[in-house]
């Protein structure tokens, strides 16, 4: 693709990566087949490519973007479909981060929008905020029924259908808090390893148990695990509402920490069990390259960084009690399959370990979560939602397995069968308790 910035336009390291991205489009369209609002909504500009040309123009013209723009950028769920498809290698991931830091800093949103994304922007990467949040929407989720509802979807949610989806989501019930940060884990036997966790922010209040099933495997597997003291949301939520600068910040402090934590008592990797999270933990390299103080660490986190079915599949685990009679849905969550390429790996440890499991038509096609996605689409979120719970049926599963706390809610929310973490199965396959229902439990 032609680009047309000037040469000052090009001194900005940001701008020259964009017109990099840009060029290496040829506009063939084959992405549009997977992107999941492009196959929903049929629009062009819902498209990977449409989008493309929108940023493209935005950027060129260096004005700020116009509300149809907005609406078409924000309508992107960054699952990252595209990036699989594409044959030319076009990074979608990084032009669509610059395009939501531009809107952020340059497009004014009507108030209520405004302030309802300063909310999420707040709460949502504090654990004790968001667990109070949710203990307020459970109260309210009675009164959601009443809220009134438009008779057609408008092109923009309204600030009421967001709240709506937003009751929709909180649990029925939130389990006790887990493990606090600084928190150690000793191996049982004889120490093999030693690994950093991350907490998460939103997992640790909605499924605790998920870490609790990681914690628990790795250390009788003689794997020591430590919960790093003051270690921080990794920023994706902020990074992906187009907040870089509250997002950049939480990744140094992380990255402050963690080089502490290795320094101090050896880190053989940082595992992430939400795979939403380590995407852009992999990514501090790339978003903090520009930073003379934390480029060379930042990149060193993220190659430490790896997803857990990444690490377990480095070793041999304990003979499973599994009989091969628990059919399992395994749900590829976009964080994974697109946007670090792990698509085979925990689908082999769940077969591996006894499980028999099943692949998903349409697997490539986001949950609908996407983060903040099914708050701030709520339309869009559902009927990807149904669409998903629609294929994982077709296979008869007993459970459904996901990578993702953000899938397991979104799931779990239009389903009766339960929806569990890959680790909780391996857990239980080599000793660990039988895992349960995940998000409205
Ligand atoms: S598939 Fe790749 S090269 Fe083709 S239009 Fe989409 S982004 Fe551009
Ligand atoms: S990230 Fe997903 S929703 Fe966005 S353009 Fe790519 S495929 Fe479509």
């Amino acid at each position: 693709m032609k680009t047309e910035f000037s040469l000052a336009q090009l001194a900005d390291p940001d701008i020259a990566e964009a017109d990099k991205i840009l060029r290496a489009c040829v506009h063939c369209g084959f992405c549009t087949a997977t992107c999941p609002t492009y196959v929903l909504l049929g629009d062009e500009l819902d498209s990977p490519r449409g989008r493309i040309y929108l940023i493209k123009e935005m950027l060129e013209k260096d004005k700020p973007p116009t509300a149809e723009v907005v609406k078409h950028i924000d309508r992107c769920l960054s699952c990252l479909a595209c990036m699989t498809t594409c044959p030319s290698g076009v990074n979608y991931m990084h032009l669509v981060d610059q395009a939501r830091v531009r809107i952020e800093r340059d497009f004014s949103r009507p108030l209520p929008e405004r302030a309802l994304r300063a909310v999420l922007a707040f709460v949502l990467p504090r654990p004790s905020l968001f667990r109070a949040g949710m203990i307020m929407a459970r109260l309210g989720r009675p009164f959601a029924a009443l809220l009134p509802t438009s008779k057609t979807a408008p092109a923009t949610p309204t600030l009421l259908r967001r709240i709506k989806a937003m009751l929709a989501l909180a649990p029925g019930r939130l389990p006790a808090p887990g493990p606090a940060g600084g928190s150690v884990f000793p191996a049982l036997g004889t120490r093999r390893g030693r690994v950093a966790l991350l907490q998460g922010c939103a997992q640790q209040v909605l499924a605790p148990r998920i870490n609790q099933a990681a914690i628990n495997l790795l250390t009788r597997h003689g794997i020591e695990v430590v919960l790093v003291k003051d270690e921080q949301c990794c920023g994706a939520l902020t990074h992906h509402l187009g907040r870089d600068g509250d997002a950049l910040a939480r990744a140094r402090a992380n990255i402050t920490v963690w080089q502490s934590e290795a320094e101090q008592g050896g880190l053989d990797a940082i595992l992430v069990t939400a795979s939403g999270c380590g995407t852009v933990i992999k990514d501090y390299g790339y978003l903090l390259r520009e930073d003379r103080e934390f480029a060379g660490p930042a990149a060193k986190i993220s190659a430490l960084t790896k997803d857990i079915t990444e690490y377990l599949a480095g070793f041999d685990l304990h003979p499973s009690n599994q009989q091969g009679d628990v059919t399992i849905a395994y749900h590829s969550a976009c964080s994974l399959q697109h946007g670090q390429k792990i698509t085979a790996l925990p689908k082999d440890l769940l077969s591996k370990n006894g499980f028999v499991v099943k692949d998903v038509p349409e697997s490539h096609l986001c949950c609908g979560s996407a983060g903040t996605y099914n708050i701030l689409q709520p339309d869009i979120a559902s009927r990807l939602r149904d669409r998903k719970i629609a294929n994982l049926a077709t296979v008869k599963p007993d459970m459904i397995a996901a990578g993702n706390i953000g899938c397991m809610v979104q799931i779990a929310g239009g389903t009766s069968v339960p929806v569990v973490h890959t680790i909780e199965l391996l857990d239980w396959a080599t000793g660990g308790p039988k895992p349960g229902l995940a998000g409205r439990d």
